[in-house]
């Protein structure tokens, strides 16, 4: 554990009027270094000002050092012969005596310079050439999780994620050798190691000082999790737009041609003309053609849904009229419906035409993930100022590049699929302004959540 040092004493003898000229502060904290204690003496009775005293009251054996340019203490008779030694009078004390105001206001401003350092939000960390953590703030405490004790003197690769630990170290060989830098003073985007594994995008800058020959760098990291998934969705907002505008055009043109298509291969399968193997082409081209009319109408409600009409509601209420629609289909795939109601969950205000399309989209994703059948929970619970519906199932479940991309519109690993059934889904849940996520594990099953906000009760 740090002891505080000792504070040095020093004594300044004053022989004239003025004591008002050295702005300084006591006493000084500079780890690692004793504070200074000054203490000013007037020669003169008569003046008096703060912090300045009578040189009468001057205890020479108290200080460690007197500094006298005027040799005024001369007249003083009770300084001993090893109290001597710490006196010094004529123009070196006053050669000292800058010196020391000097020094002190020097640490006076690398005190407030490390004040800043330490208490900033950003993360600050500064590495030698052996690529030890020789400096680490408050806000790398916070953000990652590491303590002061922890990450001064370790690896700076304690806090860079795997695929990166060995190249960092690389890097700064390199630049040691070539002093070319790709980096110093640029902001690049990377990730980082937080204590508990978890990694979480940065933003971080790098500076490089040298003193007296020994390089050190500075890394200053922002954690830019939150500005990331803003940008995630302002993205994921325009790529809907830019693709809306396509389809609609699409989806209209496509749309008369497939009316005639299915219009004209109905007719013809009722004309006697036509033996098994052509009734069965043309039966063939009737259902494909259903099922582009199906694809179609989905393209066209993610493009031009409506505002949502919301009202207040019960979400049970809703999710039970949901399962009975399908309640033929489910039994017929073997699929158990299971029913937890965690906690009854208040009213709260929705389009129910457009929930009822969300909970569409999660049975038949579910009735697709297990085409020999399973189980499908529903819980539902209130929770804090939201209220959640979980779907999970039995089935196949996703790899994680699968959940990565789920989302995103046209994301299908279906032959027969759009890819839009969870890109509607989502951005009706957040016009409601709630979320949806999803938790899967390959070959257990998929769970999705939707958490709505509860709404202000809705007056008469
Ligand atoms: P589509 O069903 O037309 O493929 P979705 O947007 O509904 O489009 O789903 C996108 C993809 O997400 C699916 O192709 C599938 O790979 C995956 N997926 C969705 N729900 C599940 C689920 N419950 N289990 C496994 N995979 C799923
Ligand atoms: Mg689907």
């Amino acid at each position: 554990m740090a002891t505080t040092p000792k504070p040095i004493r020093i004594a300044f003898v004053l022989d004239g009027e003025e004591f008002s000229w050295r702005p300084i502060t006591l006493p000084f904290s500079l780890e690692g270094y004793p504070p200074v204690d000054l203490v000013l003496y007037a020669a003169k009775p008569e003046v008096s000002a703060p912090r300045v005293e009578p040189l009468t009251d001057l205890h020479p054996e108290e200080f460690d050092l007197i500094l006298d340019s005027q040799a005024v203490t001369a007249g003083l008779p009770d300084f001993s012969p090893d109290q001597q030694d710490h006196l010094i009078t004529g123009p070196t004390a006053g050669l000292l005596e800058d010196l020391v105001c000097q020094l002190l206001e020097l640490r006076q401003k690398q005190e407030i310079n490390s004040g800043i350092i330490h208490s900033a939000a950003d993360a600050i960390v500064t590495i030698n050439e052996d690529h030890l953590i020789i400096g680490y703030n408050q806000g790398a405490e916070k953000m990652l999780g590491f303590t002061r004790q922890e990450a001064l003197g370790a690896d700076l690769s304690l806090i860079i994620p795997p695929p990166y630990k060995a190249e960092h170290r690389d890097y700064l060989r390199r630049y040691l050798a070539t002093r070319e830098a790709r980096v110093i003073g640029k902001h690049l985007r990377l990730t980082a190691l937080r204590r508990d594994g978890r990694e979480f995008p940065m933003s971080i800058s790098f500076s490089v000082a040298d003193i007296g020959g020994n390089l050190y760098f500075t890394g200053i990291i922002r954690d830019i999790t939150e500005y990331q998934e803003m940008e995630d969705r302002l993205v994921q907002s325009e790529r809907l737009a830019a693709v809306g505008d396509t389809m609609s055009h699409i989806a209209h043109e496509i749309k008369n041609p497939l009316l005639i298509i299915g219009g004209f291969a109905r007719q013809l399968l009722r004309l006697p003309a036509f033996d098994d193997k052509g009734r069965q082409k043309l039966s063939m081209i009737a259902e494909e053609v259903t099922n582009l009319e199906g694809m179609v109408a989905e393209m066209r409600e993610f493009v031009r849904r409506p505002p949502a009409q919301k009202r207040p509601g019960r979400l049970e209420v809703l999710i039970s009229e949901v399962l009975e629609l399908f309640h033929d289909t489910f039994s017929e795939n073997h699929l158990k419906v299971n029913r937890v109601e965690e906690s009854p969950l208040p009213e709260i205000s929705f389009d129910a035409k457009q929930l009822r399309q969300v909970l569409i989209n999660l049975f038949n994703n579910a009735l697709e993930a297990m085409p020999r059948g399973g189980d499908l929970t529903i819980t539902t619970r209130g929770r804090g100022e939201s209220v959640e519906a979980v779907v999970a199932d039995s089935g196949a479940g996703m790899s994680p590049e699968v959940v990565a991309n789920l989302f995103q519109p046209y994301f299908t690993t279906k032959a027969k699929g759009t890819g839009l059934g969870l890109a509607i889904s989502q951005s009706i849940i957040q016009e409601h302004g709630g979320s949806i996520s999803v938790d899967s594990t390959p070959g257990q099953g998929s769970a999705f959540t939707i958490r709505l906000p509860r709404t202000e009760p809705v007056p008469g």
